[in-house]
This record gives structure tokens, sequence and C-alpha cells, in this order.
């Protein structure tokens, strides 16, 4: 059982620990130890277009499996990799695991299928961003138009004039980018429109009241005209009703992701839908 001390840091108990807590083993250990064991795995979540049906991209979500706790949920380590700056080495394995996937379905399926993946704000503010992309885009083959990263509007406002260059400095690679969670972050509406991003990701926070609640009702339909007007693409995250569906689609939102299309699924589950027609690539 994970324990938050005062400090906000977690604890995690080992399997041998005694009644008097000696062996304590930091999550930051395991963490590390779970790289080395080659514990994490990527899940991959459709998103699906609006008019269509289309498979659009996937979304890689980090699952961890731990031989000492089983599956641990990436609301659970993420902050504490983040914090310990784990979350760089663990940040390259995914966007290395990701484009590898990615490639190997251009392969074996002859068909592209794009993938977005998530950005820590460690990973955005380092100098390095640009060439770690780069170096694996090579490395693995993957076309750069293939790979969108997501960002979050906290790492927009800390320095925004930073970030500009960061995005346009991907945008000039090719890769596009996302800002995921919107609506539920400082957000920052003049600023908005000063950063080149190709889509914006409608929180799940406001369409978990769909249709009935009020406000999430303005809200939605205020973010996606918002987005359309500033020319992003606009991607409701955590649809899981046709009646959500709907209402978002009136308004005017043009992909979808939720468990009404698809939970987050291992790579060959994903290869399967695809091969089997159950998710279309046309
Ligand atoms: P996110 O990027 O906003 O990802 C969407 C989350 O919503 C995922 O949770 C997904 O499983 C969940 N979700 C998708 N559709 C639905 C739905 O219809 N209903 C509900 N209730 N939930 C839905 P997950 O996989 O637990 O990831 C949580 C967060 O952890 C992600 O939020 C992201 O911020 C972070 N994360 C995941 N993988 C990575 C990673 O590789 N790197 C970094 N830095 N963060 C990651
Ligand atoms: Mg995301
Ligand atoms: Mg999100
Ligand atoms: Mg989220």
């Amino acid at each position: 059982r994970a324990k938050q001390d005062g400090r906000g840091c977690y604890k995690f108990y080992s399997e041998g620990m005694n009644a008097d807590g000696v062996q304590l083993l930091t999550l930051e250990r395991m963490l590390r130890l779970a790289l080395e064991r080659n514990e994490f795995e990527l899940h991959y979540q459709p998103q699906v277009d609006a008019v269509d049906g289309r498979l659009v991209g996937v979304e890689a979500l980090l699952r961890w499996n731990s031989s000492d706790r089983g599956p641990v949920s990436p609301s659970e380590f993420i902050s504490v990799a983040e914090e310990t700056g784990l979350i760089m080495p663990i940040g390259e394995w995914v966007m290395r695991q990701a484009c590898r996937d990615a490639q190997e379905w251009r392969r074996s399926l002859g068909r592209d299928v794009p993938v977005s993946i998530n950005l820590s704000a460690r990973q955005f503010r380092s100098r390095d961003l640009l060439a770690a992309v780069q170096l694996i885009l090579d490395e693995t083959g993957l076309p750069s138009a293939l790979l969108e990263l997501e960002i979050t509007e906290g790492l927009l406002i800390v320095d925004p004039e930073e970030a500009v260059d960061v995005l346009r400095g991907l945008r000039a690679m090719g890769t596009r980018t996302a800002l995921d969670d919107f609506g539920t972050g400082y957000s920052s509406l003049a600023y908005l429109k000063t950063f080149p991003l190709d889509r914006l990701k409608i929180d799940q926070a406001f369409v978990r009241g769909l249709p009935e609640d009020e406000s999430d009702k303005a809200i939605s339909r205020a973010v996606v005209a918002l987005g359309l007007n500033l020319n992003m693409e606009v991607l409701a995250e955590g649809v899981e009703t046709e009646a959500q569906r709907d209402f978002l689609e009136t308004a005017g939102c043009q992909v979808f992701q939720g468990y009404l299309h698809g939970r987050p699924m291992p790579a060959a589950d994903l290869m399967q839908l695809i091969r089997s027609g159950a998710l279309r690539l046309e």
C-alpha cells in the first residue's frame, strides 16, 4: 500500500517488510529498477474522426507492471518520476518505444498510424528536447509527421517565450503538437493564439457532465469554438457515451478519444482491431 509522508513523497512497502518497517523501498528506487527490469509498457488508445469514424491516431499511455506491486497507474508514479528527474530516462523510453511501434505498424500494415505521446514539464524544458526527438526519429525511421507531442497549459505559462521557441522548433522538424487537458490549468486565452499548436484536447472534466450539465455544455461549446477559431484541430477526451459524442459533434468537435471508441490497449490488440476492420484507417 502506498503511503504519503509529510513531504509528499510516496513510500512503498516491500513484500518482506516486518512490523518495524525496517525494509522500506522508495518509489524512486522501484522506478529505477523498473527501467532496468523492463517493467514499463505502452498502451494505445484510439482517436477517432467525428464524421466518418476513421482511426486518425492513437495516444501512447504508460503502464507499469511492477513485479512487486502489480499494475501501477501513471497518476501514482508520473509525479514522483517528475520530481526525482527519473522522468527523463522514462520519457525517452516512452518516445523511443512509441516511435518503434508506429514504425512497426507502417511496416506490417502498410499504413500510417500517427502516435501521440505525453511530455512532462522537465522534458519540455530540457535543452536537449529537440535533439532527443530528432535522434529517435532518425533512429527509428518514423516520419516526423506521424509523431505528436502533448503538453499541458502549465508548461506554456511559466516561460511563454521559451515555450513558443520550443514549439516552433518541433513544428520545424515536422512533428505535431497538442495541448492536453485543456481547460483545467491556468487558461490564458490571450496567450493561446501565440503558441503554434496543432490540436486542442478538451479535458474529460468538461465531457463528463455532458449532455446534461449546463455549465459543462457552455464550457465545452466555447472551447471547441475557441480551438476552431485558432485553427486548431479539436479533440474531446473521455468520451464514454453516445450522448456525449453527439453533443460534441454538434458543437463542432472533430476527433474523439474515450472508452466509447476504445480503451488504452497493448499494441498487439490495437493491431488485431485494425486487421479485423473493427478500427478502420480509411
Ligand atoms: P492524459 O494524457 O490526459 O491521458 C488520458 C487519460 O484518460 C488516460 O489515463 C486514459 O486512460 C484516460 N481515459 C481515456 N478515455 C477515458 C474515458 O472515456 N473515461 C475515463 N474516465 N478515462 C479515460 P491514464 O492512462 O491513467 O493516464 C493518466 C495521465 O498520466 C495521462 O493523462 C498523462 O497526463 C499521464 N501519462 C500517461 N502516460 C504518460 C507518459 O508516457 N508520460 C507522461 N509524462 N505522462 C503520462
Ligand atoms: Mg495526454
Ligand atoms: Mg488529457
Ligand atoms: Mg489528464
